[in-house]
């Protein structure tokens, strides 16, 4: 039987982020307006002679965000207008940085199945946002808030070959959007929208066989079903001996199935020519190298380091790291109780937890409490002066009202030098952890008894009166 090999790429628009919008000072829509046509002035609007005015701010964020891509800086770059007419679009024009970006190439690393893997980005440019349509009634009205808000645009290189790596790629790009506030790149919110490129071939062709591309897919998991079913429709086309057709589809995810949207497409004349109302952008060393200090360590850098160094399960990186706010507030834990593994359970069981079922407080710069207690708590655990059960209930106290762990922990009497639980733990465990040392014991090997006492006693650092275990092991015995 033939195999085929499928190969994927992906085209990407994302809502930026920024303060305000590209070409004027209103802010940006993705500060969600409460009405429409609240943010908006005369240079958005398009009044008479009104001209577009480049914002420093979006360039400097486009450009921290490109070398966080790894891509070449261009030190002087240009806008287009790229022409065309649809009703959301009054002025029949959109600048774009397609000929000439800011920023270009690039690719982004990742982890897939444990490998590390790069993929590269064909081109990455800036333009602004379209208008908002809304149909009411019999009319169509025009609502201006995210005009000339900035949008960018990513297209891979063809580099995919099955749809983990697909769904790596962009659980990462969204991560790295993150780690700078570019966007949060939410899908279910329209902030990153997905165009899926398909095209199978089997195993020996040289080329690439005709491909298809299918729009309205507006979810992570959406995108894992598109591959999936693009690939067996076109396994079961080219198995007839037909030929797939060259087509944009349309995804159905009630119904998990896709339609022809457009077929035939060639590449549509534009009319691009540099855009006349603004001046090549050209950018100093001193800008570009202030911009490149600013740049953070990366997500992938951050979960290489916590599954090598701090040997974290797969499934605790990938969650520490998915917002640069948890994954720092991890690495100060971390430098406080120098307990990577306590660390990190105690934010992803008990205090991520928390804020899932919180209404309030769903993020973790809301906490009401100092992170030093958090750590407090945790030293305590260590300590033993403080049981697991009771280090949540402490917690919830910090996390409902404030307030200071110590306070907490002698206002409930939680404080425990001589907790039976935990020392009849630790005896337990360290029967179990000497196993042969208990068969010699049990054969009638009396003097070891006191190797046990010693064991205990050092599994509890040293913190109880040996004689408390002495009589504990004399029972279990
Ligand atoms: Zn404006």
């Amino acid at each position: 039987m033939t195999k085929y090999i499928p190969t994927i790429w992906l085209e990407i628009h994302v809502r930026i982020k920024s303060e305000t919008k590209m070409f004027c000072s209103c802010k940006n829509a993705v500060a969600l307006a409460s009405e429409p046509n609240m943010n908006v002035c005369n240079i958005c609007m398009w009044f008479p002679g009104m001209l577009p005015n480049l914002n420093k701010e979006v360039v400097r964020l486009w450009l921290i965000w490109g070398m966080m891509m790894n891509c070449e800086v261009n030190k002087k770059s240009r806008f287009d207008r790229k022409t065309y007419f649809y009703p959301d679009n009054p002025t029949a024009y959109q600048i774009t940085q397609m000929y000439e970006p800011i920023v270009w190439k690039g690719f982004v690393k990742t982890l897939v199945n444990w490998i590390e893997r790069t993929f590269a980005i064909h081109h990455m440019h800036l333009e602004n946002d379209a208008w908002k349509l809304i149909h009411a009634g019999w009319k169509t009205l025009l609502d201006f808030n995210r005009a000339w808000s900035p949008l960018m645009e990513i297209v891979t290189d063809p580099v995919f070959h099955d749809r983990d790596e697909v769904m790596e790629f962009l659980r990462e790009l969204q991560k790295l959007m993150r780690a700078w506030w570019v966007s949060d790149a939410d899908m279910e919110k329209w902030q990153l929208r997905c165009d899926v490129n398909i095209s199978i071939a089997p195993e020996w062709s040289l080329k690439l066989w005709s491909r298809t591309e299918t729009k309205n897919v507006n979810s992570f998991m959406a995108i894992g079903r598109v591959i999936d079913h693009e690939i067996k429709r076109q396994k079961s086309v080219i198995e007839k001996w037909w030929i797939v057709d060259q087509e944009t589809r349309w995804w159905n995810d009630d119904s998990w199935t896709s339609t022809t949207l457009r077929s035939k497409e060639d590449a549509m004349d534009y009319r691009y020519f540099p855009e006349p109302d603004l001046l090549p952008v050209i950018l100093s060393d001193e800008f570009i190298n202030d911009a490149r200090k600013l740049i953070p360590e990366l997500p992938i850098e951050k979960r290489i380091k916590y599954l090598w160094v701090y040997k974290l399960s797969e499934d605790d990186a990938r969650i520490l790291t998915t917002t640069r706010e948890l994954s720092e507030y991890f690495d100060n834990l971390v430098e406080l109780t120098w307990d990577s593994k306590k660390s990190c359970s105690y934010m992803t069981s008990v205090l991520l937890a928390m804020m899932n079922e919180s209404e309030t407080i769903k993020n973790i710069l809301d906490l009401k409490f100092d992170i030093k207690e958090l750590a407090k708590v945790i030293d305590l655990v260590n300590r033993d002066e403080l049981s697991s059960t009771n280090s949540k209930q402490v917690i919830e106290e910090l996390f409902n009202n404030g307030w200071e762990t110590d306070i907490i922990v002698d206002e409930n009497n939680l404080r425990q030098k001589n907790d039976t639980d935990a020392l009849e733990k630790i005896v337990e465990q360290v029967l179990l952890d000497n196993a042969s040392q208990v068969a010699d014991y049990k054969s009638g090997n009396e003097n070891i008894f006191w190797f046990f006492v010693w064991q205990c006693m050092k599994a509890s650092k040293w913190a109880w009166n040996p004689k408390i275990f002495n009589e504990l092991l004399k029972k279990k015995l």
